[in-house]
């Protein structure tokens, strides 16, 4: 066991000059003597070059007026926390009689610690806890925390997303529920919103660049998002995607399963064994088990029968060709509910004549997001990690995650597969052809050479936003 006291290690005073082995490796100081105990390295320095001028009149007739010590943090070294004691000098000027201390190079000038350790600390403070990181380096966590706003704020002035054409305002639930806008044609997320309120969303679009170029906004059945687009994107056309509405139609028929079994004994309930699962099951895939089951489930609760046929003719709404021909089809299913039925699909029936422009935008412009597995994922591993982190946290984890950006000129080793990926994205969609979209994907086609800005006043690379499916990877194994 090494003495708790420390011992100390001075450098012989040849070597002070020219220090090879100078141990924190900043050439801006001199190291006088390292001590170091089980837990801490105390380095005593000075800055190498005394100062040669006053800092009120610029002479360089200056006088040494004794020192004083100050503590300064550096970045853990070899498992252990650095503190460096400067041993700053205090001079006079003989001109104007003024004393000063001398600048510390390469200190922050706010807090006692050093510009590589501040650094460290925010990009640390985007993978780990501020706890963590406050016990490695040996301060308090608040100073962790006001180190990473700093940080964060300043990569909100280097990181620029691309306004997207499309975009998806969807929502994670990360202690409560938040709002995620997304890049529908890249599958990337490029904001993190605190909440789901309209002004939170307007805000937002306001701040963005180049607002009027969205075209197109899929969101789910949310009033605000809608009031929200409606006054800051006028010009974006909203759409609901189908996957928001037809899930409303397994949730009716789950209505009428959970009403039907209510009133049953144990046995008959019995015969309904996995009722649940084949009631959602389209139609097209059940076995041959299973459509026999439903046959018998059909005869002896009628209900449950035109509930499961009710659901798949509102699936089939949805192969309707037009907006027109959607909205008839819509009407014809409508009259079709039976009386009993009627409460059980009240919320789908309410939402489509709530939502019907939005919705039926849909059959004019089929854009579905083709990342709904993958944002999936984020969640659960974000969920899954989510304590002891603060929102801010959490939106810097998502938004700055090193790695996770997808831009159209960073993978050109990886051309054939990018190239395959992107086409069956592109099919994915089945969306009309769109003109800047087109010529953004080919650009990625051909990686090699540098993206023409279509501003021409930037040559920095464009920055989709936050790959959603490499972010869940790297979360998962910890890079992030
Ligand atoms: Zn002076």
């Amino acid at each position: 066991m090494r003495p708790a006291s420390g011992s100390i290690i001075p450098f012989p005073a040849a070597l002070k000059k020219n220090m090879p082995a100078n141990i924190l490796n900043l050439p801006t100081y001199a190291v006088l003597a390292v001590e170091q105990n089980e837990h801490d390295y105390h380095v005593n320095v000075e800055v190498k070059q005394p100062p040669t001028r006053c800092p009120h009149c610029n002479s360089d007739h200056l006088v040494g007026f004794g020192r004083r010590e100050q503590l300064v943090k550096d970045l853990p070294m070899h498992g252990k926390r650095v503190g460096m004691y400067v041993s700053t000098r205090r001079m006079q000027c003989r001109a104007c009689s003024k004393t000063f201390s001398e600048a510390l190079p390469d200190v922050d000038e706010k807090r006692a610690m050093t510009k590589r350790l501040v650094t460290w600390i925010g990009r640390q403070a985007i993978k780990r806890t501020f706890a963590s990181i406050a016990e490695e380096v040996g301060i308090v966590e608040s100073t962790v925390r006001s180190v990473f706003r700093e940080y964060v704020n300043e990569l909100e002035h280097h990181i620029r997303f691309e306004t997207p054409r499309w975009m998806g305002i969807d929502e994670i639930h990360l202690i409560r529920p938040r709002g995620v806008i997304t890049n529908i044609a890249n599958n990337t997320i490029v904001e993190l919103l605190p909440n789901r309120n309209k002004t939170t969303v307007e805000r937002y679009f306001y701040g963005l660049e180049g607002r009027d170029r969205v075209q197109y906004v899929a969101m789910d059945m949310w009033r605000p998002y809608r009031d929200a687009a409606h006054a800051v994107l006028p010009d974006a056309t909203i759409i609901v995607d189908k996957f928001h509405v037809v899930r409303m139609a397994n949730d009716a028929v789950e209505s009428a399963r959970k009403a039907t079994r209510e009133n049953l004994t144990v046995k008959q309930r019995r015969a309904l064994m996995h009722d649940r699962f084949v009631l959602l099951k389209r139609e097209r895939d059940l076995t041959d088990q299973e459509r026999l089951l439903m046959e018998g489930w059909t005869l002896n609760y009628p209900l449950l029968g035109e509930a499961y046929r009710l659901k798949e003719a509102f699936y089939g709404i949805y192969d309707s060709a037009t907006a027109d021909d959607a909205h008839d089809a819509f009407g014809d299913w409508y009259r079709s509910i039976p009386h009993g039925l009627h409460g059980h699909f009240e919320p789908l029936t309410k939402a489509f004549q709530n939502w019907m422009p939005e919705i039926l935008n849909y059959f004019e412009h089929p854009i579905t997001n083709a990342y709904t597995e993958s944002l999936n994922n984020l969640i659960r591993v974000m969920n899954r990690l989510g304590r002891g982190y603060s929102f801010e946290a959490l939106r810097a984890k998502i938004l700055f995650a090193e790695g996770a950006f997808k831009r159209t000129n960073s993978r050109p080793k990886f051309e054939r597969r990018a190239k395959q990926r992107l086409k069956d994205e592109m099919m994915g969609y089945g969306v009309p052809g769109n003109e800047m979209d087109l010529a953004d994907v080919q650009i990625i086609e051909k990686p090699a050479k540098a993206p023409r800005e279509k501003t021409g006043s930037t040559s920095a690379p464009k920055n989709y936003g936050v790959d959603i499916s490499t972010l869940a990877r790297l979360i998962e194994e910890g890079e992030v």
